[in-house]
C-alpha cells in the first residue's frame, strides 16, 4: 500500500474512533443543564405524599419536550389525591414503553457538606420538625428520566411506539405505585409492553451499571404483634399472665421460622425493630407490642411465615395459660406492603447486551438480589403479567468504591445523611443505558 493511502486509511480509522456518536454529542451538550436540574431537585426535596413542587417541575420539563402530561394521578387509601404524573409521547404505531421515576425524598437532615446540600426542614405528618434530603437519590432518577426523554425526542426517527413516563410519588412509604394503579393508570393511558426503572446504589462506582435477572428486591411486609396477658403487681406474678416473659420467648422462637421452617434455598428475613410494654419496674403490664418487618422473594413463603408468626405467638400464650379472650393479636398492614420486584429475565438479558455495547463491558456489573424492598414491583401487576426491569446505577466516587472493597468498610449508603452521589458520571451512565435500552425496545 502506498504511504499516502496508508496515512489516509489511518486518519479515517482515527476519525471513526474519536468521533463521538450523535447521541453522545447531544448528551455532552445537555449534561451541564441536566446537572443543574439535578442540583435544583436536590435542593428541593419533598416528603412522601407531599411532592407537589417536584411533580410540577417534572411536568413542566416534559411539556417543554412535547409530552402530553396529566398530573394529580393516584388515590391513597385515605381518599386523598396523590402527586403522580403520566407523560406520553406517541411516535407512530409500535410498542408502549413505561419509564418510571420516584419523586419523593426522606426525613433525613443532610450532612454531606456539598455546596448544593439540602437545607430544607419541614413538619412531618406527625407534626415533628425534620430535615428533608434526597437521601435515596430519587433526584438522580428524575434527572435520568428527563435526560433520557431529551435523548429520545432528539432521536425520534430511530424508534416507533409510545413513550409513557411516570413520576411516582411516595415510594418511601410503599403506597405510591399502588395509589397510581388504583387510579387506573393502565386503563387510562394504556397498558405498557415493558416497564423500566433504575435505582442508584453506593457500592457501585459512578459510571457503571449493575444487572440482576429474576429476584431484584424482596417483598416487605409489616407485621404487628401484641402479646396480651393479665397485668398486676411485680411481686405477685402468680396473679398475672406476664406478657414481658411471653414477648421474650416469642423473640427467641421467632428466629426458628427462618432457621428451621424455611428452606435454606429461599432467603428470608424477620426483624423485630420496635418493642414496647410496661411503665414501671414493679408493675407487670397487660400487653407488649412489637413491630416486625418481614422480607422474602416468594409469596407462598411469605404466607407461610405469617402463619408461623401466628402459631408461635398463640403457642406461647397457650403455654402461659392466657385465657381465650386475651390471646395474641397478629396483624399485617394492608398499606405498608410492597411486593417482590422480579426482573424479567429476557429484559435483563437485553439490558446486558445493550449496556455492554453502550458503556463498555467493563462498566456492567453482575449483582445479587437485595433484601431491601421498594414498590416498583407493583407495576408488574399482581400476576406479574407486565414485564418489568430495574437496573442498578452506580453512584459513588470510583476511588472510594475501590478503597471500600480493599478495606471492607462500606460507603455511606442510600438513606444515610452522608450519601453523596457523583452526579456527572452517574447521570451520563444512567441516561446512556436507559436511552440505549429504550431504543432497543422501541426499535423500528
Ligand atoms: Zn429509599
Ligand atoms: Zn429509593
Amino acid at each position: 500500500m502506498p504511504c499516502f493511502v496508508r496515512l489516509a486509511a489511518a486518519l479515517t480509522l482515527a476519525a471513526t474512533f474519536s468521533r463521538p456518536s450523535l447521541a453522545q454529542s447531544t448528551l455532552d451538550a445537555q449534561l451541564p443543564g441536566l446537572i443543574d436540574t439535578y442540583k435544583t431537585l436536590h435542593q428541593h426535596p419533598e416528603l412522601s405524599h407531599h411532592e407537589d413542587w417536584t411533580a410540577a417541575y417534572v411536568a413542566a420539563a416534559l411539556r417543554k419536550l412535547g409530552f402530553t402530561v396529566t398530573e394529580h394521578i393516584g388515590k391513597y387509601s385515605d381518599g386523598t389525591t396523590a402527586d403522580g404524573l403520566v407523560a406520553t409521547l406517541a411516535n407512530g404505531p409500535g410498542p408502549r414503553l413505561l419509564l418510571r421515576t420516584e419523586l419523593d425524598a426522606l426525613p433525613v437532615a443532610e450532612k454531606t457538606n456539598l455546596p448544593y446540600a439540602s437545607t430544607v426542614t419541614t413538619k412531618n405528618d406527625a407534626g415533628q420538625q425534620v430535615g428533608v434530603m434526597h437521601a435515596c437519590g430519587h433526584d438522580l432518577h428524575i434527572t435520568t428520566i428527563l435526560g433520557t426523554a431529551q435523548q429520545l425526542v432528539a432521536q425520534k426517527s430511530k424508534w416507533h411506539g409510545t413513550l409513557m413516563l411516570v413520576g411516582q410519588p411516595a415510594e418511601e412509604l410503599g403506597d405510591g405505585a399502588r395509589a397510581m394503579l388504583t387510579d387506573h393508570v393502565y386503563d387510562r393511558f394504556g397498558r405498557p409492553d415493558f416497564v423500566l426503572a433504575e435505582h442508584d446504589v453506593s457500592d457501585i462506582a459512578a459510571g457503571k451499571v449493575g444487572v440482576v435477572s429474576g429476584p431484584f428486591k424482596s417483598s416487605a411486609t409489616s407485621v404487628d404483634v401484641v402479646m396480651r396477658g393479665i397485668g398486676g403487681h411485680g411481686a405477685k406474678p402468680e396473679q398475672t399472665k406476664d406478657p414481658v416473659l411471653m414477648a421474650g420467648e416469642f423473640l427467641v422462637m421467632l428466629q426458628s421460622i427462618v432457621s428451621r421452617q424455611n428452606s435454606p434455598q429461599q432467603p428470608a428475613v424477620i426483624t423485630v425493630g420496635h418493642i414496647v410494654g410496661g411503665t414501671k419496674r414493679n408493675i407487670i403490664p397487660d400487653e407488649v407490642r412489637m413491630e416486625l418487618t418481614m422480607r422474602s422473594f416468594d409469596d407462598g413463603q411469605r404466607d407461610a411465615m405469617i402463619a408461623g408468626i401466628k402459631r408461635i405467638a398463640n403457642g406461647i400464650a397457650m403455654a402461659a395459660g392466657v385465657p381465650e379472650d386475651r390471646m395474641p393479636l397478629v396483624t399485617t398492614s394492608p398499606t405498608e406492603y410492597t411486593p417482590v420486584t422480579l426482573n424479567d429475565a429476557a429484559l435483563a438479558d437485553k439490558f446486558r447486551a445493550v449496556a455492554k455495547a453502550a458503556l463498555g463491558p467493563q462498566n456492567l456489573v453482575e449483582t445479587k438480589p437485595s433484601m431491601a424492598s421498594e414498590d416498583f414491583g407493583e407495576w408488574a401487576l399482581a400476576d406479574h403479567s407486565v414485564p418489568i426491569f430495574c437496573f442498578w446505577l452506580g453512584a459513588s466516587d470510583p476511588a472510594k468504591v475501590a478503597e471500600s472493597e480493599r478495606t471492607g468498610v462500606p460507603l455511606p449508603a442510600t438513606h444515610s445523611p452522608t450519601f453523596a452521589p457523583i452526579p456527572e458520571p452517574a447521570l451520563r451512565a444512567g441516561i446512556t443505558a436507559m436511552t440505549a435500552m429504550s431504543l432497543a425496545l422501541l426499535n423500528k
